[in-house]
């Protein structure tokens, strides 16, 4: 009998209620699921690898027993092929699986694939691929936002019970959430353990669900949130995040931060996010606009922290450890620079040239210890802010996705330059969700809420009351 069909349009939360129930041909689901998953493949370039319906993990009795898992491409897992969207890491099969995908399996989801993404993460619009580009399912010849795309395209076109994992340096959860119109959860740094993730910056990399809707996304969280002794700087005690779904908001102090509504945002993406304040204002919330005079510090300040960081983590990649290799020729300098040019993609040896600039002696303390003195300053401001309170609302993009014919005139400062809204908070290691809210030009406009260190709970109490009351449709 087939399986799939039934669950057209329902939730993680249900299906996993049905697994645990033993209601749920399993196997029948997955063959059908694959088939699906596999179309959407096709027609939008989503996956870099996909499993297969044989050999898959038994779904267990897990709080997401049976729940399809998607993994973003730079996380490894046990057996299954992780690039991070690189040619240097083609055939990286890792032997082990990250703390999120032990608890993934643990809690009994299905991991069923790896998500394109840019290379190493690094980029906005998951162009920097160098496997397949994501195209966004409401609107092909437009992209999916970068770098975790292939999650939230996936999220966007496949209407049955899934949730993706995906990670941000610096708004990669957020942006691609945002232009393909789902939820994106980035948890505090250090609230969920970062074991088995290809780095990008240590200091700012976060892992976190994108979802369909705030519930789901709440559900993930609880599962890989937590501390890790396999990584020193994860705290805080495992928590059931849907505690904070279904509540109201009467009371709820929400700050407007003016900067953020600046020059630069599209006008209509600034006019929906008004308007769901003004909802959320007559649902009894309060709002006040607030100041972060040095939002226009945090490209500079973010591009020198993450290059800075990227530039020493690439330098593993040296054809000897593991990742690609070639025959030894000359020294061990030309052979490195050889494995290097050949394998790394143009944004990656951009930004290794970027961050060891910025890290050169001579140069160290006019950007990069600049940079975190600058760092310090957004986190003061923001905590100043969370002092009178309780959650930040703000459009999480300047604009709706560009098209990809958009996207090749742009000089790279013009792409860096798209994450102004989304570095700070990222820089600030402070909780967020990007939901949906609305179309402008038949496109998703994402609304960010952010809240203050660990408080997971608020942002999650907020976005959930807006996806209620919004009601922004499951599908295109
Ligand atoms: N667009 C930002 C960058 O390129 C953020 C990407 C990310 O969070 N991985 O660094």
């Amino acid at each position: 009998m087939p399986q799939l069909s039934k669950w057209k349009g329902k939730d993680s939360i249900e299906f996993s209620e049905s697994v645990r129930k033993g209601e749920v041909d399993f196997e029948s689901f997955y063959r059908e699921l694959f088939i699906e998953l596999k179309r959407i493949n096709k027609k939008y370039g989503v996956f870099v690898t996909l499993a297969s319906p044989e050999g898959l993990d038994a779904p267990g009795r897990g709080r997401i027993a049976g729940v399809p898992v998607s993994v973003k491409d730079n996380i490894c897992t046990k057996g299954m092929r992780t690039t991070a969207g690189s040619r240097i890491l083609e055939d990286y099969v890792p032997v082990f699986d990250a703390a999120v995908v032990s608890s993934v399996r643990k809690e009994g989801g299905v991991v069923v694939g790896k998500t394109s993404m840019d290379e190493f993460g690094f980029g906005t619009f998951s162009t920097n691929s160098a496997y397949s580009v994501p195209r966004n399912p409401w609107d092909e010849s437009r992209c999916c936002g970068g770098s975790s795309g292939g999650a939230a395209a996936l999220v966007s076109a496949l209407d049955y019970p899934h949730i993706a994992i995906g990670q941000s340096t610096g708004g990669s959860i957020s942006a691609p959430a945002s232009f393909c119109g789902v939820v994106g959860l980035t948890p505090t740094y250090g609230r969920v353990s970062r074991f088995g993730l290809i780095d990008y910056a240590n200091s700012l990399d976060k892992i976190g669900p994108i979802a369909k809707t705030v519930r789901e996304a709440a559900l993930m969280l609880s599962v890989i949130a937590g501390k890790d002794e396999r990584d020193f700087t994860t705290e805080g005690k495992r928590e059931d995040f849907t505690k904070y779904i279904a509540k109201d908001i009467k009371g709820v102090r929400i700050a407007v931060p003016k900067e953020y509504f600046g020059d630069g945002i599209d006008e209509g993406v600034k006019k929906r996010i008004w308007d769901a304040i003004g909802t959320l204002e007559s649902h009894g919330a309060k709002w006040e606009e607030v100041s972060l005079p040095s939002t226009e510090l945090g490209i500079a300040t973010y591009y020198i922290i993450a290059t800075s960081e990227a530039s020493t983590n690439l330098a593993r990649y040296c054809g000897m450890r593991y990742g690609a290799e070639g025959e030894i020729k000359g020294d061990f300098n030309e052979y490195f620079s050889e494995i290097r040019t050949k394998y790394f993609g143009k944004e990656a040896k951009r930004r290794i040239l970027l961050g060891t600039f910025s890290r050169m002696s001579g140069y160290r303390d006019q950007y990069y210890m600049k940079a975190l003195k600058i760092r310090t300053l957004i986190i003061r401001e923001f905590r100043k802010v969370f002092r009178t309170h309780d959650v930040l609302i703000s459009p999480t993009m300047p604009v709706i996705a560009p098209k990809f014919s958009e996207i090749e005139g742009m000089s790279p400062l013009e792409v860096y330059m798209m994450d102004t809204l989304t570095v700070p908070q990222n820089l600030a290691g402070m909780p967020s969700v990007s939901v949906p809210c609305g179309l402008h030009k038949g496109m998703p406009v994402g609304m960010h809420v952010i809240g203050n260190h660990f408080q997971e709970g608020k942002v999650i109490r907020v976005s959930d009351f807006w996806e209620r009351v919004s009601g922004f449709p499951r599908t295109k």
